[in-house]
């Protein structure tokens, strides 16, 4: 670093004293800043690109529950049975079947001659009022028309 008189050093209005038109202390730290956010927004646009590929809308869950979930399914597609999962028939809905995430979350499937089809990750909130209601559950969910082809 040069040596530059004291004289010439200015207080600029961040009162940070330096040489030159603008404080190079605060510029670099709003560039590391600006960079910080873009490199988030860059890691959350590749994040939201990964809902595409899944087989059920994982969105809004969150994010070790879409990573749990997308192992489930992927055991699920090498064909280990839903039982092998702590998978359950529904009391109520037999061709229904729920298979546990964690303790909070629950993967709700139906089943279509004999292979299971997933159709939502239902959290404790969700499911129990569901269960209850008189409402048929896999009606609801596949006339929503949440299932993607
Ligand atoms: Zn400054």
């Amino acid at each position: 670093m040069s040596r530059r008189s004291r004289k010439r050093r200015k207080r600029f209005s961040c009162r940070h004293r330096g040489f030159g038109q603008y404080c190079h202390r605060c510029a670099s730290q709003q560039g590391l800043k600006q960079a910080k956010m873009k490199a988030r927004q860059l890691e959350r646009q590749q994040w939201e690109a990964t809902f595409a590929e899944d087989q059920i809308d994982l969105r809004r869950l969150p994010r070790s529950i879409v990573l749990k979930t997308r192992r489930l399914l992927a055991t699920l597609q090498q064909g280990v049975g839903y039982w092998q999962l702590g998978g359950k028939r529904l009391h109520q809905e037999r061709e229904a079947i729920k298979i546990p995430v964690t303790d909070r979350y629950r993967l709700l499937c139906g089943q279509e001659n004999g292979e299971i089809a997933p159709l939502k990750v239902l959290s404790h909130e969700d499911y129990n009022p569901l269960v209850r209601s008189k409402r048929r559950i896999l009606s609801s969910f596949l006339s929503r028309g949440s299932r993607k082809g």
